[in-house]
């Protein structure tokens, strides 16, 4: 118990409360009774008309010199019993001394006292001047006795004072302990439902949420908790999807190997090679599915390992339009690139990037029909058809003719598995991870990817890379990473 926050807090607040009210008592009392001996000591003065009695006295003599004369004519009217609260106030000899307007000592009315050449600090916040014509000449300073018993009606004064205090600082102990309870437990009460709702997340509820409130520091740990638990939810969301996907994408050749098998075993199928080849055209699409998804898993994770050099991206195009080109012939498409002259040469893995180039070629020309064109066009990244307006950067644009893509589609098209038409994009032999690892590739080179299209006028995929100031280094491309 004692170890939980709020009843630590409230201890402590009460703890606080109570000292210093109890300081507060300690030096309340102190002072209250040698103040209250002053009160006397001064009342008893004003009863004497001392104060004017000096200052007509240095009004007629202007020095303090033979002032004792003033004081020897009020020793006689002594002041016992005629105390302010009426008879018995006290009952002792008031002890007097007088200082000139420097502070100086000229009387004491006892000799201990009066062996003290100037009034001290303590003399000084007790003394009544003695003010002539405007001017301050000089101080009184009168108390009791340190010996001067006080009456009983006094010693009942300050007993009551004493009393008082002694409630006040029991009544404000109390009011500290209620206000501590009240306080830590507003303080700590979000803290708990954090920690509550932290638990509940910890043992598999992704849904649970923190209820944003208390002091700014505990909303703003609810919130980055709530943010947390988002992004956890949203990270489970896209496993359970991709596992989802990736079960249905294996699924469909396993079930054709599968069929086409029995079929075989069962000699529905003659044993014949061209059964065969259809499931080996199947094992290879599995086998390119795994190694898409192995690719695609390294460049998200930043795992790729990247060989970034100098590159001259207008070798690059006239490279990958050579591969294309046989392709284009057969379909009866026409390739075309077009290189802004001069380009600066871009930082990045020559080989990844013909790979992300490639996957657009293929696509434009796969999707162009016959007599359509395919064009790559690469110059500085300030044409308004490219997302980024950095001029440090070069846009490389492929840009064909066929069909388009609707722009209810155009948000999903870089989607792991995403494809217009599942069964036909399939057939063509396309896994729906083409886009997405092509746009991985040329994020993890510090460049984007997006796409534009308008339904049947065509589409046009781009991509960035920055620009670099270093000079190009010739380096052979990696035939293997062609589409
Ligand atoms: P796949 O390997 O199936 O082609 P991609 O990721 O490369 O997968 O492409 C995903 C989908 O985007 C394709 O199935 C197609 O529907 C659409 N797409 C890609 N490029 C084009 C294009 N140039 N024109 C029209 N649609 C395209």
């Amino acid at each position: 118990m004692i170890r939980r926050l709020w009843v630590q807090l409230a201890l402590a607040f009460t703890l606080v409360t109570t000292l210093s009210v109890l300081m507060t008592a300690l030096f309340t009392n102190t002072r209250a009774s040698a103040d209250f001996r002053t009160f006397l000591a001064q009342s008893q003065v004003q009863q004497l008309d001392l104060i004017p009695r000096l200052t007509e006295y240095y009004a007629t003599h202007r020095t303090w010199n033979g002032v004792e004369t003033v004081f020897a004519s009020i020793r006689g009217m002594g002041p016992r019993g005629m105390g302010p609260g009426g008879p018995g106030m006290m009952r002792g000899p008031l002890e007097l001394m007088l200082a000139d307007a420097e502070e100086r000592v000229v009387y004491a009315s006892v000799s201990g006292s009066g062996s003290a050449p100037r009034l001290s600090h303590d003399d000084m916040r007790q003394a009544m001047p003695v003010v002539v014509d405007g001017t301050t000449v000089g101080y009184l300073v009168a108390r009791l006795q340190r010996d001067t018993a006080l009456s009983a009606a006094a010693q009942h004064f300050l007993a009551q004072l004493n009393q008082t205090l002694i409630q006040a600082g029991l009544l404000a102990g109390a009011i500290g302990l209620i206000l501590g309870v009240i306080i830590a437990r507003g303080l700590t009460a979000p803290l708990d439902r954090l920690a509550r709702a932290a638990h509940r997340l910890a043992s598999g509820d992704l849904t649970q949420r923190a209820p944003v409130a208390g002091p700014v520091e505990v909303s703003d740990a609810a919130e980055a908790f709530n943010a947390m638990a988002a992004s956890l939810e949203e990270a489970e969301q896209a496993r359970r999807r991709l596992l989802a996907d990736i079960a249905h994408e294996l699924r469909t050749p396993l079930t054709v190997i599968q069929g086409n098998l029995r079929a075989l075993l069962d000699g529905v199928f003659p044993l014949e090679k061209d059964e065969i080849t259809t499931i080996y055209d199947e094992t290879l699409l599995l086998s390119r599915l795994v190694a898409d998804l192995r690719e695609l898993t390294l460049a998200e994770a930043g795992q790729l390992r990247l060989n970034r050099t100098a590159v001259d991206v207008s070798a690059i195009i006239a490279q990958s339009a050579a591969l294309f080109t046989a392709q284009a012939l057969e379909k009866q498409v026409t390739l075309h690139t077009d290189c802004e002259p001069r380009l600066p040469p871009v930082l990045a893995d020559a080989d990844r990037i013909a790979q992300a180039l490639n996957n657009l070629l293929s696509n434009a020309l796969r999707y162009t029909p016959e007599g359509g064109t395919v064009r790559i066009v690469a110059a500085r990244a300030h044409q308004p058809s490219c997302a980024s307006p950095d001029t440090d950067m070069i846009c490389i644009r492929v840009i064909d003719t066929g069909p388009g893509i609707p722009p209810e589609d155009l948000p999903h098209v870089f989607d792991r598995f995403w494809r217009a038409d599942r069964g036909r994009a399939r057939a063509q032999g396309g896994t729906g991870l083409g886009l997405a690892i092509a746009r991985q590739l040329v994020l993890s080179h510090g460049g984007s990817m997006g796409v534009e299209s308008e339904p049947g006028k065509g589409a046009c995929f781009w991509f960035t890379l920055p620009v670099t100031h270093t000079s190009v280094t010739s380096q052979p491309l990696d035939a293997s990473y062609s589409w």
